[in-house]
Parts: structure tokens; C-alpha cells; sequence
């Protein structure tokens, strides 16, 4: 095998790293990294570009978690206070969209998660609408829409679920 310089090492770096570089220079240049300390620290002290992609891949996990975070408190206030009006029917797309949100970012715990939001959120609407005297305290409905909301959300979960699982199988496969 033919030894290299450094120098030589050095140039085809680039080369070994981007997969473009012939098969006896690889060798060449591995050959020398085995020998040589300055350009293996070389080698590996340039920011391998996986390092920075995993960094913007989490990035990017954490905004969109942050996004379906406010989306699914969002989609709960919202849909509650259609429960009064005539768009309810609009929750029956609103809820399971939740439940697959819910899903994604919590997996199951989102079973009991989003029936507790919903309920949170369903008591405070109730209780605004009775300070302002708009309402009386009704236990009944109050649990009854978060039962009702609650299994739309649990039908996007299982949706959610199913396709993660169907995804991850393909993937493993
Ligand atoms: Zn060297």
C-alpha cells in the first residue's frame, strides 16, 4: 500500500468524507488516520454534519411539539364553546384531531389527559357562564359532553396509534 503525507491526507479528506473518493485512496487515507494523530484528530474534530442535523431535527421535534400543544388547548377551548352554539357538530372533526395530537405527543397517556382537559375546560366555561349568570350549574350535561367529546378524541387516538404502528412496522421490516 502506498503511504501518503499529511498533506496529501489532508486533500482527500473531503473526498473520503463525501463517499466520492476511490477505493485505494480511502484505503490510503485510513491507512494513515491509523498512524497519524494530528489528521485523525483533524478527521473527526470537523463538525461531523450529523451532529448538526440531529440538532435541528430536535429542534424541529420541539416546535412542533410546542405547536401541538397550543393547537390541541386551542382545539379543546374552542370546540367547548361550540358545545352551546349550533356549530357542535363542527367537534366531531375537532375532537379526533385532538386525540391524534394528543397521541403523538403523549401516546396513551392522552386516554386520560384529554378527558381531564375537556373537563377542566368544560367546568370553567360553566362556571364564567354562571358567575355571569348566563348559566345554571349543570352537572349532567357538563359530564355528558365530556364523555361524548371525549370518545371523538379517543377514535383520533386509536387512528394515531393504528398509523404509528402500521409506520414503525413498515420501517422495522
Ligand atoms: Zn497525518
Amino acid at each position: 500500500m502506498n503511504k501518503i503525507t499529511c498533506d496529501m491526507c489532508m486533500d482527500l479528506m473531503p473526498l473520503v468524507k463525501d463517499g466520492i473518493a476511490s477505493a485505494d485512496s480511502k484505503d490510503a487515507v485510513e491507512a494513515h488516520l491509523e498512524t497519524c494523530a494530528v489528521c485523525r484528530s483533524l478527521y473527526h474534530g470537523q463538525a461531523p454534519p450529523v451532529v448538526n442535523t440531529e440538532k435541528a431535527f430536535h429542534k424541529l421535534k420541539r416546535q412542533i411539539q410546542i405547536f401541538s400543544v397550543m393547537f390541541m388547548l386551542f382545539g379543546i377551548f374552542f370546540g367547548v364553546n361550540l358545545t352551546a352554539g349550533s356549530n357542535v357538530f363542527y367537534n366531531s372533526l375537532i375532537m379526533p384531531i385532538i386525540g391524534a395530537l394528543g397521541y403523538i405527543l403523549l401516546r396513551w397517556k392522552a386516554l386520560y389527559t384529554i378527558p381531564i382537559l375537556l373537563l377542566i375546560t368544560h367546568g370553567m366555561t360553566n362556571l364564567l357562564g354562571l358567575i355571569r349568570g348566563q348559566e345554571h350549574l349543570d352537572i349532567y350535561s357538563l359530564l355528558m359532553w365530556t364523555a361524548l367529546y371525549s370518545i371523538f378524541a379517543l377514535l383520533g387516538m386509536v387512528i394515531a396509534g393504528l398509523l404509528s404502528y402500521a409506520f414503525r412496522k413498515e420501517h422495522s421490516v
